[in-house]
């Protein structure tokens, strides 16, 4: 008889480097594998997870609307969809129309579109450049991985659609715009690049330039977007407003959703744009109780106090360890610890497995922590006891 990781090897296509552990249930942080042995998930399946693994309301919301209805097409009225999009305007506080796509990759091939149909005016010069930055992470489909800024994962699989180009920092933006520029599409905080915050002040008065040129800012917050940084969007940390967000991995809590905020009401029209799943009964009622459930743990200044609790004791690691690492980098629950030349990250998230603390990796050489936004102090001090455990082992 086949195990489990000969079939996952005979029968599913390579794409990922797999552990092979295998976990069969979780509770908030907590992630158990089929031996019963406990792990601190301090990656949060990469940001998803925000309300926590087995979440009791989130899964009753599911249950309950799998129940009723789990789709019927866009060609009728969804009332989850359309309560979560008044949800999404209201708080984030923008004045926005949202569409619904089923990953992150999608909502920023969305967005592209939208930028594209702003920029075909009848009677002027069609605009369709995007500056992207060095260093972003838009996504896998082809236009998703052309518009993300590193060359070397534009090896294989073109050709790709024209219109892109990378600028290696911010300041560099302004020097790449030319009349054929329609928006301008960042991360305000790489992730998938390492942990990399932009600065405030910068954003800020890229945000002003861009609207006296009439060129868009396209904010992927895929990753950055509800509540991760602390604020609903990464957006309203820096005071600003784009003219489109795109939002995916926190949004379902686990549930695959994507969405695109513009403030470009009515842009595009009937038949510019759909999805067959996009924005269903399910997804839509679970991003719904994701939302309400983080709102509460927002107010109730819960979210706030263990993001500040997280940080310190990230920064203690660092400081204990200035033979692994060079700083603490990062924003709310978005971190990491830059790792110091000669040393690898991967040995580190190697050790800390095996300590029963799940770290991912970020960029060249960034231990990244994503912990799920309702951890716990309890399960925070259980994690960084583990994390250091393994470090002194190294
Ligand atoms: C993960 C990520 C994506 C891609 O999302 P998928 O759901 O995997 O398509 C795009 N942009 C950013 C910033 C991400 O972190």
């Amino acid at each position: 008889m086949m195990n489990l990781k000969e079939m996952d090897q005979t029968y599913v296509l390579p794409t990922y480097a797999r552990n092979y552990v295998h976990f069969v249930r979780g509770e908030n942080s907590m992630l158990y594998d089929a031996e019963g042995k406990d792990y601190v998930d301090f990656g949060s399946g990469i940001a998803v997870c925000s309300v926590g693994h087995g979440n009791p309301r989130l899964a009753k919301a599911i249950c309950d609307q799998a129940q009723k209805l789990i789709h019927t097409s866009n060609l009728y009225l969804i009332e989850p969809q359309a309560r979560l999009a008044k949800r999404l305007a209201e708080l984030s506080g923008y004045d926005v129309q949202t569409f619904f796509a089923n990953s992150g990759a999608e909502a920023n091939e969305g967005a592209i579109k939208i930028a594209r149909r702003y920029g075909e005016v009848e009677g002027e010069v069609k605009r369709y450049k995007i500056i992207t930055l060095e260093h972003s992470f838009h996504g896998r489909t082809i236009t998703a991985l052309k518009a993300t800024g590193q060359e070397a994962m534009h090896t294989y699989f073109g050709p790709f659609p024209d219109g892109f180009v990378y600028a290696r920092n911010i300041e560099h933006i302004y020097d790449l715009i030319d009349d054929h520029t329609v928006a301008v599409m960042i991360e305000l905080v790489q992730g998938e690049g390492g942990v990399q915050p932009m600065e405030k002040a910068e954003v800020q008065k890229l945000a002003e330039t861009l609207k006296k040129r009439d060129i868009l800012l396209v904010v992927d917050e895929v990753q950055t977007g509800i509540y991760r940084t602390g604020e609903v969007l990464a957006s309203n940390l820096y005071g600003i407003t784009p003219d489109i967000v795109t939002l995916a991995k926190g949004l379902g809590g686990g549930v695959p959703i994507g969405a695109i905020m513009t403030t470009h009401k009515g842009i595009l029209k009937a038949g510019d744009h759909g999805s067959t799943f996009g924005g269903n009964f399910l997804s839509t009622r679970a991003a719904l109780e994701v939302l309400e459930i983080l709102e509460g743990h927002k107010n109730s200044g819960e979210l706030d106090h263990m993001l500040i609790l997280f940080e310190e004791r990230l920064k203690r690691v660092a400081a204990k360890h200035p033979e692994l690492f060079d700083k603490e980098v990062g924003v709310g629950f978005m971190r990491g610890l830059r790792v110091k030349e000669g040393k690898d990250a991967g040995d580190i998230i190697k050790a800390a497995f095996d300590a029963r603390v799940v770290v991912l990796k970020a960029g060249k050489n960034t231990v990244r922590f994503l912990p799920v936004l309702t951890i716990t102090k309890e399960e925070m001090e259980l994690g960084f006891e583990r994390f250091e455990s393994a470090l002194a082992k190294l």
